[in-house]
């Protein structure tokens, strides 16, 4: 047969190892997986752990360990963003080179007292953007975003529009701290792993705009986008390490998984939950639909009847 021009689909999932699986992180990987295997695509894992203040000790080699003794399976090496810093420095010199970013001496305080609030917090209010002001020093990097509206389709969420200026304002991607903003890793690493979707909680529906920005400015190719309902608890938390998530647990792996399938809209019979963790991933293999994911950007989890 014919093979079609597209690229191979690679989908990914990335933890942070800031502490065991719980239940919200269970949903992107089932989320993900399925859809990646599902299509006949590969599915990569990749670590997260840039943001070494908040790394756990062992989460990273807890979370890939129970992630075996849940049945996933993923394709390549995991890549360990902590490895990858001199990449994300050649990156922002790209931009920088550019004339894309600028250094910032605002401190959170400064920036505070001076700027309205976006969608995550102040606005930058542009205090260093065309040049620091005498005997000042830089702390973080900062990308200029200029007047720019961003607008895609999520494949479940549906239309997003974002305008960068208004909203978000100049980001940063080198943070005071010497460390590598997210923002900028999750753009260079999901180009450089060549992933063509990325399936994840809508916690990081927000974050999308700034990344395809950022992927414009980098002249990458702008993967496709699906946020999956995040998982929240009784007081419409996200369930996470903060809100003290409870972990998933390998002995009860096929209920969970079985949880995290109907949390999808997925319908798999009720018999499965007690079946083998296998008859439970070969009947969502088969099955995976997409389209019945709901379009809700948070759900409250609570236990699906038994
Ligand atoms: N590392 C992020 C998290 O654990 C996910 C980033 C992403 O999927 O883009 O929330």
């Amino acid at each position: 047969m014919a093979s079609t021009s597209k690229a191979k689909y690679r989908g990914r999932f990335a933890p942070s190892p800031t502490g065991p699986l719980h239940f919200g992180s269970l949903v992107a990987a089932v989320g993900s997986c399925l859809q990646a295997k599902s299509l006949g695509g590969e599915w990569l894992v990749r670590m997260e752990d840039l943001d070494t203040p908040r790394n756990v000790p062992g989460a990273a080699h807890d979370i890939l360990q129970t992630l075996e003794a849940f049945g996933f399976h993923w394709d390549g090496e995991v890549i360990y963003q902590s490895q990858r810093e001199e990449i994300y420095r050649a990156a922002l010199e790209q931009l920088a080179a550019q004339g894309a970013t600028f250094p910032c001496a605002c401190s959170r305080k400064e920036i505070a007292d001076s700027s309205l609030l976006g969608i995550e917090g102040p606005i930058y209010p542009g205090s260093c953007r065309d040049g620091l002001a005498e005997g000042k020093i830089a702390r973080a990097i900062r990308v200029r975003v200029g007047d720019t509206r961003i607008e895609f389709t999520d494949l479940i969420q549906q239309v997003i529009a974002q305008n960068l200026a208004t909203e978000i304002g100049d980001f940063v991607l080198r943070r005071a701290d010497n460390i590598s903003a997210y923002q900028l890793a999750v753009v260079v690493d999901d180009a450089a792993q060549g992933i063509t979707e990325i399936i994840r909680g809508a916690d990081l529906l927000t974050s999308a705009p700034r990344q395809i920005f950022l992927q414009r400015l980098f002249g990458y190719a702008t993967p496709n986008y699906g946020h999956l309902p995040v998982a929240t608890n009784r007081a419409g938390e996200k369930l996470s390490k903060q809100t003290l998530a409870q972990a998933i647990d390998a002995k009860h792996s096929t209920q969970q998984l079985f949880d995290a399938l109907r949390f999808l809209g997925q319908a798999p019979p009720a018999e499965l939950r007690q079946s083998s963790q296998k008859s439970l991933w070969d009947w969502a293999l088969e099955h995976w639909s997409l389209a019945n994911i709901p379009s809700d950007r948070a759900i409250h989890y609570g236990p699906f009847s038994r």
